[in-house]
């Protein structure tokens, strides 16, 4: 995987001397992505950067499709999510608390990390393939997406186990 170039990595350093409500449009996509663990693909997003008195305001809106497992089935799947999140990054002289987001001197600033962070956020709790996923037998583990094991056919019988505490 070649990663010398970072499409995450935006050069920002000309903004820098402009003046206070300077922005621009800077449109960042991606086929494909690794952020550790995180497989992103067709990552589509907007950027906005905007000039403060501080430093630099991000407005980012974007859409990728992230590696997650089928809660149901297990499958691995690219799971369509959509993010938008705003971030100020400040002039190193002039950031107050230790937790601000700071410019870099040189004027590359690296936003894989917020990335990562948002896209996980954004991912859902209910993971499907596709919104019928009939997911696994519970007794033999069969794909019930692929094939009727004989414990789906014969779940009109199973109840009957009920039946007998009565
Ligand atoms: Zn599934
Ligand atoms: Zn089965």
């Amino acid at each position: 995987m070649n990663n010398s170039h970072n499409p995450l990595r935006l050069n920002v350093g000309y903004l820098y001397s402009k003046p206070i409500g300077t922005s621009r449009e800077i449109p960042v996509a991606c086929d494909h992505l690794e952020i550790d663990d995180l497989l992103v693909r067709d990552l589509n997003s907007q950027v906005r950067i905007s000039r403060t008195r501080e430093g630099l305001l991000f407005q980012v809106n974007t859409q990728a499709r992230l590696q997650t497992t089928c809660v149901r089935c297990l499958k691995n799947i690219y799971l369509p999510v959509e993010t938008g999140f705003e971030e100020l990054y400040q002039f190193p002289s002039r950031s107050r608390e230790e937790t601000d987001l700071l410019l870099p001197g040189d004027g590359y600033l690296d936003l894989t990390a917020l990335y990562r962070e948002y896209l996980i956020l954004a991912i859902p709790i209910k993971r499907l393939c596709k919104p019928d996923c009939k997911g696994l037998c519970v007794v033999c583990g069969a794909d019930l997406n692929e094939m009727d094991c004989e414990h789906s056919r014969d779940q009109e019988t199973i109840p009957e186990a009920a039946a007998d505490e009565e």
